[in-house]
């Protein structure tokens, strides 16, 4: 077998695992935030949790990356500067600002995503440097400007709506209260949501099977949560606001 035929194995078998953990999330909440709970094993602290198990996606992506002969050229550094935008702030900014720093996460979870992660890295950071075709004509393509303007949208509002639940404690404070404002007026997990549109705009930027493999393991992860989390909010809080949706503005 070849490395474009490894290549795309490793992207199907993506696809596949996102499958079954769509189904599993919504037998088994994966135990961390406010879903966390005993019997997962050893116990690590949230912000070193985040961080080791975001740093890969950042690491070895630029390690992959800079190992493909495209890596020099402008459309795959562009692409990889979006990349390496988003997880430099999840894997070093993101873990920094957690106010509830004495909160901890079972280490099963960094090391489940660590495990995705590094797959993940090597699907996409391989195909933008070394296996797909980006000429410098790929600027002007409709799926490449489509795609930098969906992401800059998904990453602001997925920044966005984590200020809101950072402006919700003080520091060292871990309770929850009912966030407002931003897109929390149409949904419990507009963060979520941003970075839903984020992979969504990855997939078409790259217009890849990589890409795509990463949005549907994203959805397959982050949809069914935002439901388990709207659930909570509407257990936790009877004057939950009744028109809020999960995820997707007045469908879901
Ligand atoms: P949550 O929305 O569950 O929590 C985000 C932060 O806000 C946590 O520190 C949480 O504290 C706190 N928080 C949440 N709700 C409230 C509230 N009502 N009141 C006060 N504080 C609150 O997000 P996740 O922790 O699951 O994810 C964090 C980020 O990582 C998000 O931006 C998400 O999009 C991204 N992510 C991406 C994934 C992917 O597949 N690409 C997978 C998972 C996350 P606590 O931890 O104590 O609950």
């Amino acid at each position: 077998m070849n490395e474009v035929q490894v290549h795309h194995w490793v992207a199907w078998g993506l696809i596949a695992v996102g499958a079954m953990v769509f189904i599993s999330l919504f037998f088994v909440v994966a135990p961390y935030g406010r879903h966390t709970r005993d019997g997962w094993g050893v116990m690590i602290p949230n912000r070193l949790g985040w961080m080791l198990m975001e740093s890969p996606a950042a690491l070895a992506f630029g390690g992959i990356y800079a190992l493909g002969a495209h890596a020099l050229e402008p459309v795959p550094l562009a692409l990889a500067a979006m990349w390496l935008t988003h997880y430099a702030h999840r894997a070093f900014i993101y873990p920094l600002r957690l106010k509830a720093t004495q909160k901890k996460m079972p280490l099963s979870v960094p090391a489940m995503a660590i495990t995705f992660n590094l797959l993940n890295a090597y699907v996409n950071a391989r195909w933008i440097s070394q296996l797909g075709h980006y000429p410098l004509s790929w600027f002007r393509d409709p799926r490449f400007i489509v795609g930098v303007v969906l992401f800059a949208i998904g990453m602001a509002v997925n920044i966005r709506s984590d200020n809101i639940l950072f402006a919700l404690r003080s520091p060292g404070h871990a309770g929850y209260r009912i966030p407002h404002g931003g897109a929390y007026r149409w949904v419990s997990a507009p963060n979520y949501l941003g970075e839903l549109i984020e992979w969504g705009a990855w997939a078409i930027a790259t217009w890849s099977l990589a890409g795509l493999s990463f949005f549907l393991f994203t959805a397959a992860n982050l949809l069914p949560r935002a439901i388990s989390h709207h659930r909570w909010y509407k257990r936790t809080f009877p004057d939950y606001p009744a028109e809020r949706r999960a995820v997707i503005p007045w469908l879901l």
